[in-house]
């Protein structure tokens, strides 16, 4: 079959060649620092019980709730009490105790009145309204007991998780690996962005996907530039042998210098799919070469942008044990009338504003798939189902977060 009739793979469907067999990878320990954005990969245990002790929710009083019972009532003041204090003696009946908030409940009070509630004096306070026993008191182990589960494992690592990991005291966590990622840019006609030479096309997108493969979460191996030529080519796939993830641009097409597809083919890896029906970015290839997950990406810089965004970020993510299946739309309105022809599934760069309890996408003015300009300040994909030809504005559209921005 001649390669410009190869059939077109659907883009779901090319998300499920792509998902298909991933799973989270091994572990590594690294500090919870290093652990931001990554996800649990094993139970992690309480090692401390969090608080420690029945402490103060508010600044106020320590009492019986008991000698409440016949408010206003005027009570003993027997202790002052703050956040690092041990309580050095109970409260007795007809006793309260100065407290701070945070500070350890003295033992014989059950309950704590706001001092915005008691009018105080030397020696003594005054408690205005009647307390029900527990008011006012975190309990020890609000918040973590020693030798319970603290963090499931799968859990992503986010602000609220770190702050809980420092609070026990426990530096370093069992996270799933990054996926290595192998970026290679092919193309006679590139050339170094350090050294710029002129009537060259400077390799914008080699450190471009590694940048991207570094917000998914990858850890991007450069492996250079490479001549459309298939000895070049094969000798360029070696340099990324055994990494989880290998990602080309370039010579994916049908154009007489487009090699990826059968070099790939002559190291024997095993293609999933070529060409799926989107624009843009048609021209990908999806293989695997031995353990290495290969993606034949188009030159073009948006394209190689968008086609990582919608078929690579989702299974770096997927390695990672990170949640994100790709497919996730967010519901929108389109600004501006719409039209395409029916077929392939179309991916507009837009700007979105929130305006009357709805999300409005607008298409940024030039959707070329050379033009990276056109990429600049996108926020989302607006996407243009297969079999609609023709939107008004108003109409619903899905949108696909980037995460492009800085
Ligand atoms: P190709 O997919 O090889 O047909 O390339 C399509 C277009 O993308 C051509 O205009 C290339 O010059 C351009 N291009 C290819 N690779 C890169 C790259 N690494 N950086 C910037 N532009 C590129
Ligand atoms: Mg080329």
């Amino acid at each position: 079959m001649p390669p410009s009739l190869h059939p077109l793979v659907s883009a779901d469907d090319a998300l499920d060649h792509v998902l298909r067999d991933a799973f989270p990878m091994g572990t590594e320990v690294c500090t919870v620092d290093e652990a931001l954005g990554r996800v649990l990969s094993m139970d992690v245990q309480a090692i401390r019980t969090q608080p420690p002790a029945d402490n103060s929710a508010m600044d106020g009083y320590a009492v019986r709730a008991a000698d409440t019972d016949g408010a206003p009532v005027r009570l003993l003041l027997v202790d002052r009490l703050f956040a690092d204090s041990s309580p050095a003696r109970p409260v007795g009946q007809g006793e309260a105790a100065r407290i701070m908030t945070g500070a350890p409940v003295p033992p014989g009070a059950d309950t704590v009145i706001m001092q915005e509630q008691a009018r105080a004096g030397e020696g003594w306070v005054e408690l205005l309204e009647r307390a029900v026993p527990g008011q006012h008191v975190r309990p020890a182990g609000e918040d973590a007991r020693e030798g319970e589960l603290l963090l499931e494992a799968g859990t992503p690592v986010g602000i609220p998780e770190a702050g809980l990991l420092w609070g026990q005291g426990i530096l370093r966590v069992p996270v799933h690996r990054r996926p290595r990622v192998g970026i290679l840019s092919t193309g006679d006609e590139l050339g170094d962005p350090a050294a710029p030479e002129p009537g060259r096309i400077l390799d914008s997108n080699g450190p471009m996907l590694a940048a991207a493969v570094r917000a998914a979460g990858g850890s991007p191996v450069p492996l250079g530039r490479a001549a459309d030529d298939p000895a070049a080519l094969r000798a360029a796939l070696e340099r990324g042998r055994g990494l989880e993830v290998l990602v080309t641009t370039g010579g994916a097409s049908v154009g007489e210098r487009d090699f990826i597809r059968p070099v790939l083919a002559s190291v024997g890896a095993e293609e999933r799919f070529w060409r799926i029906a989107i624009k843009p970015g048609k021209p990908v290839l999806h293989a695997l070469w031995e353990g290495t997950r290969v993606f034949g990406l188009p030159g073009n810089p948006t394209s190689s942008l968008v086609t990582f965004q919608l078929f690579v970020r989702p299974l770096l993510r997927r390695l990672q044990g990170l949640p994100d299946d790709g497919r996730a739309q967010i519901p929108a309105r389109t600004v501006v009338p719409l039209r395409k022809a029916a077929g392939l599934r179309h991916f507009l760069r837009a700007r979105v504003e929130s305006r009357d309890g709805s999300l409005w996408a607008t298409p940024l003015p030039t959707q070329g798939s050379g033009v990276l300009r056109s990429s600049s300040r996108a926020t989302h994909l607006l996407v243009i189902p297969e079999d609609v030809t023709q939107l008004a504005p108003g109409d619903p559209v899905g949108l696909v977060p980037l995460h492009w921005m800085a």
